[in-house]
């Protein structure tokens, strides 16, 4: 256990004023490689710029890029020129290009990249594919954060993190996995290292923030050397150890040692049946508060536990999703196995298991790799899932005239209409944004792997009916931060890998996974530099689901790299200084991955009613627009990778 009574530091103590690439975009100094000419992106009196070919300039790499990633500024302002209307009033008219595509693919995700896979598969490999995708980089969410830290490259991922689903891998998911050399109950058993953080006797703590609880303090949870949960001696101990060193009240610790370790029957007289349809339609901090009887500091404790799985926290989760997820409480309510009706996607799903797991050093980015290792193999050499970890993007080869499958970066589709039966049947037209140009583009049909609220704006000419659908879908914001460390000798000191904190900034922050793959290795002398992940999901507690989602959503837009960066800063410091962490000293680089419209909306059961079979926003809004297919998680109305791949193969399914 360690306390701290820590002031306020000041701007130097925190080490503000050292030298890290920081880029604060919001202040217009946006100095991405290829972003730097977009703000101008519609003056039609400029010449064409080059941001286009940014992409083909030697050194170009965005994994490299520290500062504000995720959505970087350069990356969304046409779209919100468009959402906004003023998109077309200062905009030149699209040049048409002679390129000529039998298949042209809005956003450059997975679930874009799994469309090109399966429409070559069915269309053959001379097929012509366009790839559109308005960030520097290809991968969508999937995203690399890199770094060389002492000469040592280093990764995290910048979004989607690990292969993990609530259901099994369909067999079109599974199947382009293996595809792509991806086994992961094999990689992970091969190349996961679980043992080294609990062999230096680190587990996870708690670090309890002054505004919330009264004072700063970080504590070592029970389970803290157990990653599979169990501890030795009795859990009652430990809870009650953890209990007395931490800052909550009497009465909040004599209720959450409760909910911890007690079996009780809070709804004694009902079946199983009749338990879970009642914890459906209540909130986990109604069960908590009003029948399990807790004292409000019990909600506090653990108002954040769902926030990186669903982006609220528990005034907005169901107690029975919260019980799918494993949160306490339930113990005595002999509830049986299984999902029930009422319940979400993730939470029904995870009660039947789920799909085997693996996490790449930089997320799913791997998987975004060898899709195009598999589109364009010039792109990114090798030939196994072990040596894409380390191998060079050539992004130089993406947008080739000589591929058939084509990836431009930078390009932000705004128009997407099937031309009129007169001038050609098969044909669409494609407009985008690039840098100060406008270019039209042609092909055969188009798949929309885009952000579906996008594509009402982009294809106006939908039905009322589809386009309100379409705008139902409100993606969740999130914030995942990457931090370069000196060395993590603080963590080692105060016996901690991960921090909970429930009521801070940062909701967690983990020291980096331990996955040795190929050449890439894996700190694993505390005296080492590392990378460590803080992530933060913006709500507005209280409010219903998809509105929490919308004010986080506009926290983020306003929220410039210097106050991400002085809270990093501060709560390291605040949680780990008694380990001897000194943010001004400690901190080598620092990337924020902002994601304002992060996992695909998934429906809440407290907020969202049971629509009949076909009649859920996101299976009207899916609906076929002529040549045109819609894809993207959204489609499929949850946020994994296999969803992403599962709807790419149905759009380009309707397409064929
Ligand atoms: C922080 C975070 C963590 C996640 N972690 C996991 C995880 O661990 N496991 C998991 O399975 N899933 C995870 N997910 C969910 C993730 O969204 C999916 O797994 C998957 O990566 C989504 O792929 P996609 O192609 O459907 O969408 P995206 O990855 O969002 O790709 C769509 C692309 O289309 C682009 N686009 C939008 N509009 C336009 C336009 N007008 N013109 C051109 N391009 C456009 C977007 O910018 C984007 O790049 C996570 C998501 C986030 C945000």
């Amino acid at each position: 256990m360690t306390k701290r009574n820590s002031e306020t530091l000041s701007d130097p103590e925190l080490g503000m004023h050292r030298v890290i690439p920081r880029r604060d975009f919001l202040n217009g100094a946006a100095l991405t490689i290829g972003s730097a000419l977009l703000p101008d992106a519609h003056h039609p009196q400029n010449s064409k710029s080059s941001a286009e070919e940014a992409q083909d300039r030697p050194g170009y790499n965005p994994p490299l890029s520290t500062g504000l990633r995720g959505s970087h500024p350069g990356s969304f302002e046409t779209a919100h020129s468009l959402r906004d209307g003023t998109f077309w009033k200062n905009a030149p008219s699209p040049q048409p290009l002679s390129e000529k595509y039998d298949l042209i693919i809005v956003g450059g995700g997975i679930s874009g990249l799994a469309a090109a896979h399966f429409y070559r598969q069915r269309a053959g490999t001379n097929a012509k594919i366009l790839i559109l995708e308005n960030h520097d980089d290809f991968g969508g969410h999937a995203k690399r954060n890199e770094f060389h830290l002492g000469g040592k490259l280093q990764l995290l991922n910048g979004g989607t993190m690990l292969i993990d689903s609530p259901t099994p891998y369909s067999a079109e998911a599974a199947g382009l996995l293996n595809k792509l050399g991806i086994d992961p109950v094999a990689l992970d058993k091969t190349y996961t290292d679980r043992s080294l953080y609990r062999s230096l006797g680190l587990g996870t703590g708690v670090f309890f923030d002054r505004e919330t609880f009264g004072s700063d303090c970080l504590v070592k949870t029970p389970r803290g050397i157990e990653e599979d949960g169990s501890s030795s001696g009795s859990a009652d101990a430990h809870w009650q150890t953890f209990l007395e060193n931490s800052p909550l009240s009497l009465a909040a610790r004599r209720d959450l040692l409760r909910i911890e370790t007690q079996s009780v029957d809070y709804l004694p007289g009902l079946t199983s049946a009749e338990k879970k349809d009642r914890l459906s339609r209540i909130s986990y901090k109604d069960f908590l508060l009003n029948i399990a009887k807790t004292d409000p500091g019990v909600v506090t404790f653990y108002q954040t536990r769902t926030n990186g799985e669903w982006g609220v926290g528990i005034d907005a989760e169901p107690a029975l999703d919260c019980w799918a997820l494993g949160l306490p409480g339930f113990q005595g309510l002999n509830l049986e196995p299984g999902a029930a009706p009422h319940m979400s996607y993730s939470g029904a799903g995870y009660t039947n298991g789920g799909s085997p797991r693996f996490h790449f050093p930089d997320g799913n980015a791997s998987i975004a790799r060898l899709l195009v290792r598999n589109l364009i193999p010039a792109a990114v050499p090798g030939n196994s899932a072990e040596d894409v970890v380390t191998a060079s993007a050539n992004y130089a080869q993406l947008d080739s005239p000589d591929s058939p499958v084509r990836i431009r970066l930078n390009s932000t589709v705004v128009r997407a209409r099937n031309l009129p039966d007169s001038q050609n049947p098969a044909d669409v037209e494609i407009s985008y944004a690039t840098g100060r140009d406008v270019f039209s583009v042609r092909g055969k049909a188009c798949v929309l792997a885009c952000w579906n609220m996008t594509i009402p704006f982009l294809c106006p000419e939908l039905p009322e009916k589809q386009k309100e659908a379409l705008h139902y879908l409100v993606k969740v914001p999130l914030v995942y931060t990457s931090v370069a460390l000196r060395n993590w000798t603080a963590f080692q000191k105060l016996g901690v890998s991960n921090l909970y904190c429930p009521g801070a900034y940062w909701n967690s922050v983990s020291l980096n996974w331990v996955v040795n793959i190929g050449d890439y290795k894996s700190p694993r002398s505390p005296e080492e530099p590392i990378l460590i992940h803080l992530s933060r999901t913006p709500c507005k507690p209280g409010l219903p689901a998809r509105e929490q989602h919308k004010a986080g959503r506009m926290e983020l837009l306003v929220t410039p790299f210097e106050i991400f960066e002085r809270k990093i800063r501060d709560q390291l410091a605040r949680a780990l200084a008694p380990g001897g962490f000194d943010p001004a000293r400690d901190i080598e680089a620092i990337t924020v991955n902002r994601w304002p419209h992060g996992y695909g909306y998934e429906y809440n059961p407290l907020f969202d009613p049971d629509w009949p079979p076909g009649q859920a926003p996101h299976e009207i809004g899916r609906q076929r627009f002529g040549h045109i297919t819609i894809a993207n998680t959204d489609s499929g109305a949850t946020a994994y990778t296999d969803v992403a791949i599962n709807q790419a193969y149905r759009a380009v399914s309707e397409l064929m």
